[in-house]
């Protein structure tokens, strides 16, 4: 008799072993379908010794019901998968879902029926069928799909069908992608790409773990460098993956992919439709897929033959995430390199200090592009004291700044302003009683839109309309804006250059893949001259036009106590600084600020980026903070107020004694009341030699919670709140 362990998609129950039957092959990595009491669960296969459990009779195990149609997952990836388990205190089936990111494409080959017009005419017209046609004109995809194209209903679409004016195609759901071709468009690099190009490619074609740093600064023309190093891996018939940390970077990615390449790359990110994603999925198991580019989820993938990863703006908070398994897909990258056995490139033009310390320290290999491409020259900056260059009352743009707008407007120039707020204002008051509109889920205030007239909670999605008399005092026409968003911003420009055109560009406006194309091409095409924008617009772009940047509040991210609040603003301010002047016209950056004499800012108008880390490393060694020491957080979090302050207490009552270790809490979280439960943290602050997990693990295993409490574990947090 075979037995075989599973690790199975329910953390409660931990791994399961079962019988094979007789004629059924299984291997570590094989996904099986296993009965678990009336149910059918999914699992993998599992080295028994690498995967504890109590032992169970062999006469009392059920036998496996089916292997998927997919390929094993292979040993690299089990490792992986452990690895992270481990490192993040997080459970490996949590870990493991990630792999399995879609249900279709467990099911093995598939096909799907689409419609596309056949030319033919319905008998009789409607304006509901004339619409449908007009609108379908080219379109190939579902029923379902067709409807939301052409704004119909899908009956509508039934009746043309039926009457051959739709006819059905089967399609392959796994049909290929088009090849990208390594030679098809090979780019004129500098002596200064060549050099990093030519690293990069020796490093693919030796096929062995080595981790890089690309130190280049905004608009040195990193991308062209990894691209020689992708068309190498592509050579050698090997899968590259691009982590990228937005969707509206990628698609300013894809149109430079497909001139280099000739083909787009495969994408992966949250929005694709669930056809896409089993397509994607089934190609990159099976090896097909040669490029992938994606959010930080594309990391976990099955990849068949992986060649080299490329992590680009690696320095992004986005490739944390802050739910679920709390993993760093920056960190993780590179661990998975280490298991497939192959390069790893981080790129950025501000990198993390955690990276640049690696870099220093001789663990990442250092790439420096320290000039720009071409004629383009670094842009000029400078600081507007807003203590004394100040705006008019009601406004938040200083005359100078507004002045300098002005002159680009007459030159046919473009002007960005970032401002890292959505909404027209951060806090709405009453000014008659001086109530001020909170969430009732979450210790926050509402944010006013106005564009969509409503208030909204920017951390659970609670909204309401501004109401028209005060909830708390009755009074009517009393509600006022306080502060400015980007929308505000906004306004005032249409003030300043009545005659301008404005786009403003921030989560709600460029949500989707499709409009952040179409943003693209409109800034390109110069049909915008003044682009105003929350963090979405600080990196990534390339507008050649773009000559001047004001960046309308650079304190604001200084505020709160966030360990990396310095290093933050630094990489933000710097990287949309860093979208001036990128053609062939100098760049001028201004930044208002009320504390010019603050290190960062004074860093940041002086160009002295060395200066900046230098102080930085400093206090964080003075800190005992990363990298030189580590945080860990323990977020308790319960809907009953008194039920989850009970569970922190225990903990922080259970807590470890041992001198390089030091727990802080537990204290009400600052975000104490979020999506309608109540929140406590603790923060322990250790030495590199306190074993931090086996510490927690230890810890924490030996506390019971009531049902309602949830106890998270967020290792290396960058959320502080
Ligand atoms: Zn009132
Ligand atoms: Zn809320």
């Amino acid at each position: 008799m075979i037995r075989v362990r599973l690790l199975i998609f329910n953390a409660a129950l931990g791994p399961l072993d079962y019988r094979v039957p007789d004629g059924m092959v299984v291997e570590p990595g094989s996904v099986v379908v296993a009965p678990l009491g009336p149910r059918q669960i999914i699992g993998i296969v599992w080295e028994p010794d690498r995967l504890l459990t109590s032992a169970v009779a062999d006469a009392r195990l059920r036998p496996l019901l089916a292997v998927l149609p997919v390929s094993p997952l292979r040993s690299e990836l089990r490792r992986l998968i452990e690895w992270t388990a481990e490192y993040y205190c997080a459970p490996i089936a949590a870990v493991a879902r990630m792999v399995l990111a879609s249900g279709g494409a467990l099911k093995g080959p598939a096909t799907v029926t689409e419609y596309r017009l056949s030319g033919g005419a319905p008998e009789r017209m409607t304006p509901q069928r004339e619409r449908a046609i007009a609108a379908l004109e080219g379109e190939q995809a579902t029923m379902r799909e067709l409807a939301g194209i052409a704004g119909v209903s899908e009956n509508v679409l039934r009746g043309l069908a039926g009457q051959g004016v739709l006819e059905p195609v089967l399609v392959d759901c796994d049909r290929p992608y088009p090849r990208a071709q390594p030679s098809h468009s090979p780019p004129v690099l500098s002596h200064e790409q060549q050099a990093v190009a030519d690293t990069l490619v020796a490093a693919v074609q030796q096929n062995r773990f080595r981790p890089f740093l690309i130190d280049g600064v905004t608009g040195s023309g990193k991308t062209e460098t990894y691209f020689e190093a992708i068309a190498t891996a592509l050579a050698q018939q090997r899968q590259v993956l691009v982590l990228l940390p937005e969707i509206a970077l990628t698609e300013a990615f894809l149109g430079r992919f497909a001139q280099r390449f000739g083909a787009p790359p495969v994408v992966w990110h949250s929005s694709l439709k669930s056809t896409e994603r089993r397509r994607a999925w089934r190609a990159i198991t099976a090896g097909e897929a040669q490029v992938v580019v994606g959010a930080r989820s594309a990391l976990f993938l099955p990849y068949r033959k992986l060649g080299l990863i490329v992590v680009d703006e690696a320095h992004e908070v986005s490739f944390k995430q802050d739910e679920g398994v709390r993993y760093n897909a920056r960190d993780v990258a590179v661990m998975r390199a280490r298991f497939e056995r192959i390069p790893v490139v981080l790129a950025s033009a501000t990198p993390a200090l955690e990276s640049l310390h690696m870099a220093d320290t001789g663990t990442y290999e250092k790439l420096v592009l320290p000039s720009r491409y071409g004629v383009a020259e670094l842009p000029h900056i400078d600081l507007v004291n807003l203590t004394e260059e100040k705006p008019e009352p009601g406004r938040w743009l200083a005359p100078r700044l507004a002045r300098e707008m002005v002159q680009r407007l007459e030159r046919g120039e473009q002007s960005l302003l970032f401002l890292n707020r959505r909404g027209y204002a951060p806090l709405t008051l009453c000014r008659h009683c001086g109530f001020r509109f909170q969430c009732p889920n979450c210790s926050a205030w509402l944010v006013e839109h106005r564009l969509s007239q409503r208030l909204a909670c920017h951390h659970c999605g609670h909204e309401t309309r501004p109401p028209e008399t005060c909830p708390e005092c009755g009074e009517a026409d009393c509600l006022v804006a306080c502060g400015p968003g980007v929308e505000r911003i906004a306004d005032e420009v249409a003030e300043i250059l009545p005659e301008a055109r404005v786009a403003l560009v921030t989560s709600d406006t460029l949500g989707s893949p499709d409009k952040a194309a179409e943003f693209i091409a409109m800034a390109e095409g110069g049909a915008i001259d003044v682009i105003v924008g929350t963090q979405l617009v600080t990196k990534g772009f390339h507008f050649p036009e773009l000559t001047l940047v004001g960046v309308v509040d650079a304190d604001l991210g200084l505020e709160g106590g966030d360990l990396r609040a310095a290093e933050r603003t630094y990489q933000q301010v710097a990287q949309v600084a860093g979208r001036a002047g990128r053609g062939a016209k100098p760049g001028e950056v201004l930044i208002q600020t009320r504390h010019p004499e603050a290190p960062v800012i004074a860093a940041l108008a002086a160009g002295d980026r060395d200066a900046f880390y230098a102080a930085e490393t400093e206090a964080r060694r003075h800190a005992g903070a990363p990298p030189f020491g580590r945080w860990a957080a323990i977020i308790v979090s319960s809907e009953d107020e008194a039920e989850a302050r009970e569970a922190a207490r225990s903990i922080g009552a259970t807590r470890p004694v041992q001198p390089d270790l030091q727990v802080l809490g537990p204290a009400p979280a600052p975000m104490a009341l979020l999506r309608g439960r109540y929140r406590y943290r603790l923060l322990i602050n250790a030495r590199r030699s306190a074993g931090l997990q086996d510490v927690i693990r230890g810890w924490l295993g030996e506390l019971k919670f009531p049902q309602g409490v949830r106890v998270s574990v967020d290792i290396d947090p960058y959320s502080f709140v």
